[in-house]
């Protein structure tokens, strides 16, 4: 089925200068950019974001890392696109990702891990909303 799904391309990434590296591994695998721009998150909106998130032990190191620059946001259209992406990312740790994915190439860390992928097709939809009106997103 044809799906949307919300990435975000975090401030690790950014900061490097690795966008365009990020975005053509995206494109080399099949899935199409139909939304994208840069954005510095607030604490409120990063919090927000990731509410399901909050009672985690991980959560005000993540809104750090999420607010301490900027980052692209995008919508990502395909087949199955909210679990293809996952899968083409990698794991969340890029210690245990595998071979070939976003995260084994790019990542530093398990908090730095340079992309974020919606996890359902349920979060998509929510996430999408969050960044984008329909009148931003071309396909
Ligand atoms: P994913 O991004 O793979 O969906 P989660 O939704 O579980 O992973 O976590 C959201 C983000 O929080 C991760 O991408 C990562 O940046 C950070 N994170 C998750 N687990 C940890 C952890 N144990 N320590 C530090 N940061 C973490
Ligand atoms: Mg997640």
């Amino acid at each position: 089925m044809l799906e949307r799904t919300l990435s975000i391309i975090k401030p690790d990434a950014v900061e490097r200068n690795i966008t365009g590296k990020v975005n053509a591994m995206i494109e080399e695998a099949g899935l199409r950019i139909v939304a994208q721009k840069r954005i510095h998150l607030t604490v409120k909106q990063a919090e927000e974001f990731y509410r399901e998130h909050k009672d985690k032990a991980f959560f005000t190191s993540l809104v750090d890392f999420m607010t301490s620059g900027p980052v692209i946001v995008q919508v990502l259209e395909g087949e199955d696109a909210v679990s293809y992406y996952r899968k083409i990312m990698g794991a969340t740790n890029p210690a245990i990702a595998e071979e070939g994915t976003i995260r084994k190439t790019f990542a530093l860390s398990i908090d730095k891990n340079t992309v974020h992928g919606s996890d359902s097709i349920e979060s998509a939809k929510r996430e999408v909303g969050f960044f984008f009106s329909e009148i931003e997103i071309c396909d």
